[in-house]
């Protein structure tokens, strides 16, 4: 028996090193990880310059705790917020986490209880996260929940308009629902959001945890859409692998957060924050968003090209294919064949390459995906043919 919890449905693969986008298990059999760690490599496994902050940094100074000024979380905030609406950022290590920091600020700011969040989303596993959490899989078994949510549809304007009263202080949303199945947010329902929390002086609150830092081919998602967010929250992407959270905010929220209301003794420790700072120098500049671009619209192409008969969605390199059937199976037969691949919601293939992917690899994902696709699952013969 396990020495661990079995809270997880562990695939029987042990991977013991990567480089890139390929990975490699204790057998020596190579992989294309398509799944990316769930978006967080996304520089790939071992980039040469998160390999040298950490060892330059683990050299130097690991940890402070935030007793102390630290100019490195400033220059990170600042990379963070240039060019954008937000002036200030607090740093803590997990996506769950930044979003119980937007939940408490968003609470305190506006003095009101309630934030409408949406059916489908997630936004982690603490209690004021899973509360906020629109999918009852993630919540069972765990009741009574925090009583702050108001769970509405996604993208149905007048189930919104309907949901909100003056108890409303905030909305919280993804622009495209990740976990739930790749849904993206309608152009629509983001008008009717920006006019409904601009009328009412409702605060928005995007959760970029698995969108934001270049997934979606622009630094965060909320940037391809009419929304001005008083916060965002990020995660996974933003440490490439080594664990930090983050929020950001408006300078209309500076003095709520005044000394002692919130904090984490690891958020923005300097190692945690050399690491993100080489993952932004790499993915915020003008030629890599470009490239995540460019790499999206050959992989949605190739895509549509290879698998006539399915609806594939998504954007950048958070893209979906929507399977008719459950996906499990798929995406055992994908492992065989060399391709790890991730669900989202039952029917829903999700791919994530690292944005550092290439087109070689891209072609040789979809050679496997449409192989796999193409043939009614019944009469693939299972094998462990490694076509990398
Ligand atoms: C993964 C995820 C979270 C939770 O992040 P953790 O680091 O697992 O706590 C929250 N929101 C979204 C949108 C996510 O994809």
């Amino acid at each position: 028996m396990s020495t661990l919890f079995p809270n997880y449905a562990r695939r029987p693969v042990h991977l013991v090193e990567g480089k890139g986008t390929i990975v490699t298990d204790n057998n020596g059999k190579e992989y294309l990880d398509f799944t990316s760690g769930i978006a967080v490599l996304s520089l790939g496994h071992a980039h040469p310059a998160i390999v040298e902050a950490i060892q330059r940094q683990s050299e130097k100074l690991w940890h402070t705790s935030n007793l102390f000024e630290s100019p490195e979380q400033e220059k990170l905030a600042s990379s963070l917020i240039k060019e954008t609406h937000f002036a200030h950022a607090f740093f803590c290590n997990s996506g769950a986490e930044a979003n119980e920091a937007a939940i408490k600020l968003a609470r305190k700011h506006t003095g009101k209880h309630v934030i409408i969040t949406f059916e489908n989303s997630f936004h982690g596993r603490t209690f004021g996260a899973m509360s906020a959490t629109g999918q009852e899989k993630v919540r069972n078994g765990f009741g009574p929940l925090l009583e702050t949510f108001r769970t509405v549809p996604f993208n149905d304007i007048e189930k919104l308009g309907a949901a909100i009263d003056e108890s409303v202080g905030a909305i919280m949303l993804e622009i495209i629902q990740g976990e739930g199945g790749v849904n993206q947010i309608t152009p629509a329902f983001t008008r009717a959001i920006a006019d409904i929390c601009k009328s009412k002086g409702i605060l928005l609150i995007v959760d970029e945890v698995q969108t934001g830092i270049g997934r979606t081919g622009t630094r965060y998602a909320f940037e391809q859409t009419v929304l001005q967010p008083d916060i965002i929250t990020l995660a996974k992407g933003l440490g490439g692998g080594f664990p930090i959270g983050a929020m950001l905010g408006t300078s209309e929220l500076h003095d709520t957060f005044g000394p002692g209301t919130h904090g984490t003794t690891f958020g923005g420790n300097p190692l945690a924050v050399a690491v993100a700072q080489a993952v932004l120098d790499n993915i915020f500049t003008n030629e890599f968003l470009f490239a995540i671009n460019e790499k999206s619209s050959y992989f949605m192409d190739k895509l549509k090209e290879a698998l006539p008969a399915y609806k594939i969605v998504g954007s950048g390199l958070i893209l979906g294919i929507i399977c008719p059937d459950e996906v499990a199976p798929y995406i055992t037969q994908a492992e065989q064949a060399g391709l790890l691949l991730v669900a989202a919601g039952p029917n829903v293939i999700r791919l994530l390459p690292p944005l550092t992917v290439t087109t070689q690899e891209i072609n040789q994902a979809i050679n496997i995906i449409a192989s796999i696709l193409r043939v009614p699952s019944m009469l693939q013969v299972p094998g462990t043919r490694n076509i990398i």
